[in-house]
């Protein structure tokens, strides 16, 4: 199963679709829903039934992921040219391993600056690995990428991340982002890509310093954020310190440029989704049948598992995320039915699981 879903590389959409069909087939070969991985091979076999339908409908649509980098760079850069970021001068450069001394990173992409290429010799600009490019992702992530050409240019020797990473996201991944991918797309990946229950905690940092450069660009929009962009490295930890501090208002900044699909992606990511319902598979498959009013074994009937192994996890769900009141085995309150309501309506589940962990927990497509 890992080898077949590591297999699903999207280099077209004609193989992922095929791919997915693979491995649904196979997942579709249990069928006792007794336990974790039967309830999980179940949960993956609908998700990828959906994933495959979506990209069925548009299977020319998507460019390989380098055509697609090197077709959306000069929209990025005229999209950042209309808030003042001059990003001209980083075409991506697309290399099969990363040099000394950031070959050891994990990393898809980096933007070396001037400290990088006078200390180790790095040419600037935005450098991708070959192995790691995927379809609208890499796209999204070359706008990130660019913003940070801008800071490095002024005060290179100061080490970015912290709330320059919010700001790039804001003014990259989402802004000009946008503009090559749809808002859709870039909510998809912010939403899936930093909200996992499971990522590496740098993806949290990620996410937390996208809630506070979306503070500045509610106060400032995206004139203020490019312009402390502008004025580097230094000024944006200043500004981090500030907005911690509780004073961000009082910051210096030009107040212009709204954005409507950078708002709505905004404030979905940060404010709106709820991440915190995240369930085992089996809770989750258990949980998508509970009614108010069945009886746990009701509930196990529609699931179709067993009672004996169903009716230990409800009770125990039902005390412990408070979705759901069960008066002895019968659900007397629940707020389940309107989460898988918000779920369908919006495309985007509040009732989420998260696999085992000898199960390839994610796949890389955005
Ligand atoms: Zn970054």
């Amino acid at each position: 199963m890992q080898r077949l879903l590591r297999d699903i590389v999207p280099t077209s959409t004609d193989q992922v679709v095929t791919g997915i069909q693979l491995v649904t087939a196979e997942l579709r070969g249990e069928v006792e829903l007794v336990d974790e991985t039967s309830a999980a091979w179940c949960l993956l076999a609908e998700d990828m039934d959906k994933i495959a339908a979506v990209l069925d409908g548009q299977r020319s649509e998507l460019a390989p992921a380098q055509a697609g980098i090197e077709a959306a760079a000069p929209a990025i850069a005229e999209q950042l040219g209309q808030i003042g970021l001059d990003v001209e001068s980083a075409p991506p450069k697309i290399v099969d391993r990363f040099p000394v001394p950031f070959d050891s990173f994990e990393w898809s992409a980096f933007a070396p600056d001037a400290e990088d290429e006078e200390r180790f010799g790095i040419a600037r600009g935005v450098w991708f690995r070959q192995d790691r490019l995927r379809p609208l992702y890499s796209e999204a992530l070359y706008a990130h990428e660019v913003v940070h050409t801008v800071t490095g240019t002024v005060d290179p020797h100061i080490y970015a991340m912290g709330l320059e990473e919010g700001i790039a996201e804001v003014i990259g991944t989402c802004y000009a982002g946008s503009a090559v991918i749809g808002a859709d797309a870039v909510l998809n990946i912010l939403l899936h890509g930093r909200h996992g229950a499971d990522r590496p905690r740098v993806w949290a940092a990620y996410r937390e310093h996208t809630r506070q450069a979306f503070l500045l660009y509610r106060e400032f929009g995206l004139l203020g954020l490019a312009e402390l962009v502008r004025r580097g490295r230094a000024a944006i930890h200043a500004a981090e310190a500030t907005i911690q501090a509780g004073g961000y208002r009082e910051l210096d900044l030009p107040r212009d440029g709204f954005d409507d699909d950078t708002t709505r992606v905004l404030e979905i990511f940060t404010c709106g989704f709820m991440p915190a319902h995240v369930f085992t598979p089996f809770e989750c498959h258990l949980l998508r049948h509970v009614r108010q009013g069945s009886t746990f074994d009701e509930v196990c009937r529609t699931a179709q598992v067993p009672p004996p192994a169903g009716n230990p996890v409800l009770r125990r769900l039902g005390a412990e995320s408070a979705l759901f009141v069960a008066d002895d085995d019968r659900i007397a309150y629940s707020n389940v039915e309107r989460y898988l309501r918000i779920g369908q309506q919006t495309g985007r589940p509040v009732l989420r699981y998260l696999p085992p962990a000898d199960l390839p927990s994610t796949w890389a497509l955005g």
